[in-house]
């Protein structure tokens, strides 16, 4: 089985980062925006900034304990215009994740706005993408896997992986399916599928059995089982059966986070 590794993707994309950067006249300045973060999302925060220290974007840091802080530190940044991009550490509560729609689309540098994901639903180039999900369509490109006409399932049906997959993979002429946790008989899916891009947050879900010989596993999942990092496919038992297969970690969180800076220069270019 292929090893679809994220760092020759991560690596592609980052190559003209530094080249792009120093042809922009604004300096990329971004600010992120937590509430009640946990250690795990501090991790991930703390990633961020050193990616936007080392091509010298701008990072600003804002942590909330309550809900009104959250408010008033998003007032205090949605109207500082020095800040080009705003970013929402998740999981948020329904109403704090809803303020990313009050700044204009260029602003939302994760691309989970109305704006944003409506551009990216009618095909629109300057539609800024949710990162996991590019990052998967960057892994698929990389590593050469044609898509068209194709059968793709998704599991996982999330606003920030499985929906805004549904028009990339559209885009590319594959046939998409896209499972949940009301889907019956997920394996009837699963096991016809050429494609398997797996988002649930399920330890070592997708077995042998339910996958057909030779498919491709795009694995986004992230789940610490006895200390260790493991995805949602059980790595090890679909090996002999599956023809290639992104690792985790080190595939599509990989990915991800050079995305994520790809999006943040976009958002000054576009
Ligand atoms: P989420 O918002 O919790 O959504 C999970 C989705 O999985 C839901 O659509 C849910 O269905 C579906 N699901 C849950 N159990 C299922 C089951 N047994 N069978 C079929 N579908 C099932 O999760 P998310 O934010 O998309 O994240 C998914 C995973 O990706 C997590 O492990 C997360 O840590 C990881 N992740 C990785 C990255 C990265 O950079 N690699 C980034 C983001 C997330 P319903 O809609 O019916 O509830």
């Amino acid at each position: 089985m292929k090893i679809l590794e994220g760092k020759n993707v991560a690596e592609d994309i980052k190559k003209d980062f530094s080249k792009r950067i120093n042809e922009i006249n604004v300096k990329p300045n971004i600010a992120v925006l937590g509430f009640k973060v946990d250690d795990a999302s501090n991790v991930y925060i703390k990633r961020i900034q050193k990616n936007c220290e080392k091509y010298e974007i701008g990072f600003k840091l804002l942590l909330a304990k309550t809900e009104e802080e959250f408010i008033e530190n998003f007032e205090q940044i949605k109207n500082d215009k020095s800040i080009t991009g705003i970013m929402f550490q998740q999981p948020l509560p329904e109403k704090l994740s809803n303020l990313i729609n009050e700044v204009s689309p260029e602003r939302d540098i994760e691309g989970i706005s109305i704006n944003n994901m409506g551009k990216l639903f009618i095909g629109r180039k300057d539609a800024l993408i949710p990162c996991t999900s590019r990052a998967v369509m960057e892994a698929l490109d990389y590593y050469n896997i044609n898509l068209a006409g194709k059968k793709v399932v998704v599991v996982g049906r999330s606003n920030i992986v499985g929906k805004p997959l549904i028009p990339q993979l559209l885009q590319k002429n594959a046939t998409v399916t896209i499972c949940h946790s009301k889907t019956e008989n997920l394996r009837e899916h699963t096991s016809t599928a050429d494609i398997i891009i797996m988002a649930i947050g399920k330890p070592r879900f997708l077995k042998k059995n339910d996958i057909k010989e030779g498919a491709i596993l795009i694995d986004v999942g992230i789940n610490f089982e006895n200390g260790k990092i493991v995805g949602d496919v059980d790595f090890e038992d679909i090996k002999n059966k599956a023809q290639a297969c992104t690792p985790v970690p080190g595939g599509i969180g990989t990915i991800t986070n050079a995305v994520l800076i790809d999006n943040i220069i976009k958002s000054v270019t576009t």
